[in-house]
């Protein structure tokens, strides 16, 4: 398959291998972040951990939307959807994840009207469709998603459907790689860049981590070959001392980013004051709120939202596993109280998450070869 295969190759993939162990200076220890919940769970699909030096360690971003978004929010649509005559719509990844009594899956098991779409457009269908019911569209994800909830929004005004709304939980990225690097127990080498993100904000956002931070980045593909690549350009530019944003992505990427998708977004969002993040704390204008000419769809302005806060339970370390600071398996939940079966935390459920990904690939793994191994 076409941008499949040859980003499979196993002679290029071990050429490339060679090149990075050429590359990586054995008396050096290098921490390179992927930014992406897609690249964490591409890293542990293809077992590329396994194929690079031991000197060089992945750190995994907080890119899994679902991951930072804090459990308040999360309680918070499950009482809109509670509201009479409330259809709760969202992806379907966010079924699972738990707010402080339950997730939306558990809320509908108790009989709230929960509905996963693949779409926000989607939701605006039902409301079409059901003019007697408010459709709410608990929108979440970094600027990758947001355009389509921007589009949704602006079709449903042209066509002045009224009983549609959004609960905007979108985020942008640039601000909590703000935020990691300024993070004191944080020491990184350079960045791979989000791919998904970066197909509508382009390469440039990235500048001043180069410029003012002096770390590389590269913008980088989703298959394995991508993802060595980028290796390989981040190990070029720290054996030359440079500093630079580099698109490996090239074939996806626009440097200047989409400008329609952007145009959307500028039209329907603006950034709040502040937000806060799962594990990152509150950081400023790091999120979307809807405009105020589009404040009938905004679900916000439609229904009053408690603005609940909920602490993490004390045990899940989901924090510090955010911030790169622990790797999954050193949660003293993880495997136990907390897997893809019966998730603690967000970083469990989303496929993007980086427990769920370890726990996937690399537990279940382990796991097999004890069993393979054991005495029969
Ligand atoms: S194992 Fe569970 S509780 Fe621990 S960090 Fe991961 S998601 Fe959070």
């Amino acid at each position: 398959m076409r941008y499949v295969d040859e980003f499979r190759d196993p002679e290029i993939i071990t050429r490339t291998c060679e090149e990075i162990r050429r590359l990586a200076d054995p008396g050096r220890h290098y921490r390179i972040m992927e930014v992406c919940g897609g690249h964490t769970h591409a890293i542990y699909r293809f077992g590329l951990k396994d194929v690079l030096p031991d000197n060089l360690e992945l750190i995994h971003g907080p890119g899994c939307p679902v991951c930072v978004l804090p459990m308040g929010r999360i309680d918070d649509g499950l009482a809109l959807g509670k509201q009479p005559n409330v259809v709760f719509t969202a992806f379907g990844d966010m079924m699972r994840v738990p707010g402080a009594h339950g997730s939306p899956l558990e809320h509908k098991a108790a009989g709230m009207d929960v509905r996963i779409v693949y779409s926000p457009s989607d939701a605006l269908k039902l409301a079409r469709n059901n003019p007697d019911k408010h459709v709410m569209f608990f929108a979440i994800g970094f600027e990758t998603t947001a355009p389509s909830t921007a589009l949704t929004l602006m079709r449903a005004k042209a066509e002045g459907i009224r009983n549609f709304s959004v609960f905007c939980n979108h985020v942008t990225i640039i601000p909590a790689i703000r935020a990691i690097l300024d993070s004191p127990d944080m020491r990184l080498d350079a960045f791979i860049g989000p791919g998904h993100v970066s197909t509508v904000i382009g390469c440039r956002p990235y500048e001043w981590i180069a410029r003012d931070e002096k770390k590389p980045i590269v913008v980088s593909g989703f298959e394995p070959l991508d993802l060595l690549q980028s290796v390989v350009m981040l190990l070029r530019q720290l054996k030359e001392g440079r500093a630079v944003v580099e698109n490996q992505y090239a074939r996806v990427v626009p440097w200047e980013g989409n400008r329609a998708a952007l145009a959307a977004m500028a039209e329907v969002f603006q950034l709040r004051p502040y937000f806060e993040w799962r594990g990152l704390g509150f950081i400023s204008q790091s999120a979307l709120r809807i405009r105020d000419s589009y404040a009938a769809w905004d679900a916000e302005k439609v229904f009053d939202v408690a603005g609940v806060r909920v602490t993490d339970p004390k045990a899940a370390q989901c924090g510090e596993v955010l911030k790169g600071v622990l790797k999954p398996v050193q949660c003293k939940l993880f495997g136990r109280e907390c897997t893809p079966e019966r998730p603690v935390g967000a970083l469990m459920v989303s496929s993007e998450g980086s427990c769920a990904a370890y726990y996937n690939y690399e537990h279940r793994k382990a796991a097999a070869s004890k069993r393979d191994l054991a005495p029969v």
